[in-house]
């Protein structure tokens, strides 16, 4: 078997295509577009990346995109009272806090995401829209699984009355899938590292989701013959030996050759014959990540405006 490809980027552009007339009917109505705060803490070379390319994509869709740097050394108190001036700035609908913080923050992270204005927190993690999410009420849902259920629904992949099984209970990805697929009516699995027999568990889904950020740790033995699976890992790997034993013999080598490294999911290559559908990494997950949040973005300022 040879798992159909679910397309990420061609969904993400769908989003993105539907999102553009809610952008132009918001101008006219409130006379700007609405507005993204990006804060960017120190200077992490990962976060460089998704957050030009959060920039990019959310400028060409026509929102205004505000980027707001702070040095690594920024305290807690400057980064709450950059939160409480964008709370208050009207032409602000949704701030994004890229993660990760600097470490030195330590536990105050939570204290950062907790001073958004809920009706701001286009990245849904407000306790109020985390709790709301749990409550299967509407709330701002995390960009990635939120950007997961659009990809099954518009790909015909059925929620309703499968057995999901969810691999990682992170506050950005696997707790919120978990949410999500549970209020489409899934019967949901959420493991994590104490999971015993994790494989065997893994096999029992229809649907797969794989977010635990190890190499192409999900391999053929997690997977249920035809089960869909998406894998939303993203790790850069350099080592050649390792990525000659997954990619040897196909084009992703020629990349590795160009680039000096490779951005490999959670999923091992070899579930592509045993899956009936499974989503590519890149251009699976990512581009639906970066959709949601436009969309997310535009709710909440329509929310506002009305
Ligand atoms: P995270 O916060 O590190 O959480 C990882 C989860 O995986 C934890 O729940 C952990 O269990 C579990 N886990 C780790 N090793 C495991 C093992 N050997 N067996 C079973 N479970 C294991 O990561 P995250 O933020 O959720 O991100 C996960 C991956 O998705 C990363 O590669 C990240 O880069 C990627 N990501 C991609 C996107 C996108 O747009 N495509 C967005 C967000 C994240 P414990 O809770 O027990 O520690």
């Amino acid at each position: 078997m040879s798992a159909r490809i679910l397309n990420g980027v061609a969904v993400a552009e769908a989003i993105r295509a539907e999102a553009r007339p809610r952008i132009q009917a918001f101008q006219a109505r409130a006379g700007r577009p609405p507005g993204l705060a990006i804060v960017v803490v120190g200077d992490n070379p990962a976060s460089e990346i998704y957050v030009g390319n959060k920039v990019k994509s959310s400028g060409e869709a026509g929102l205004a995109v505000r980027l707001e740097r702070l040095p690594s050394a920024a305290t807690l108190d400057d980064l709450l009272g950059l939160i409480r001036l964008l709370n208050g700035d009207r032409t602000i609908d949704g701030i994004l806090i890229q993660s990760p913080l600097p470490a030195s923050l330590g536990a105050g992270s939570q204290r950062v995401f907790d001073a958004i204005d809920p009706g701001k927190d286009v990245d849904g993690f407000h306790p109020i829209n985390v709790g709301r999410l749990a409550q299967g009420r509407p709330a701002f849902a995390p960009c990635t699984p939120a950007g997961i259920i659009e990809l099954l629904d518009r790909s015909g992949i059925a929620i309703a009355g499968t057995r999901a099984v969810v691999l990682g209970r992170s506050a950005i990805v696997g707790r919120p899938m978990a949410a999500l697929l549970v209020a489409r009516d899934a019967t949901v699995t959420i493991c994590h590292s104490k999971t015993p027999e994790l494989a065997a568990v893994s096999a029992t889904g229809d649907l797969v989701i794989a977010a635990i950020g190890r190499p192409a740790f999900v391999t053929r033995e997690f997977i249920k013959p035809g089960a869909t699976v998406v894998d939303v890992g993203i790790t850069r790997l350099t080592d050649r030996a390792r990525v000659q034993s997954l990619f040897g013999g196909t084009s992703r080598m020629e990349t590795f050759q160009k680039r000096g490294s490779l951005v490999v999911g959670d999923v091992h290559p070899g579930v592509a014959d045993v899956a009936g559908a499974l989503t590519p990494v890149p251009g699976g997950v990512g581009p639906l990540t970066i959709a949601m949040l436009l969309v997310n973005t535009v709710t909440a300022a329509e929310a506002r405006a009305s």
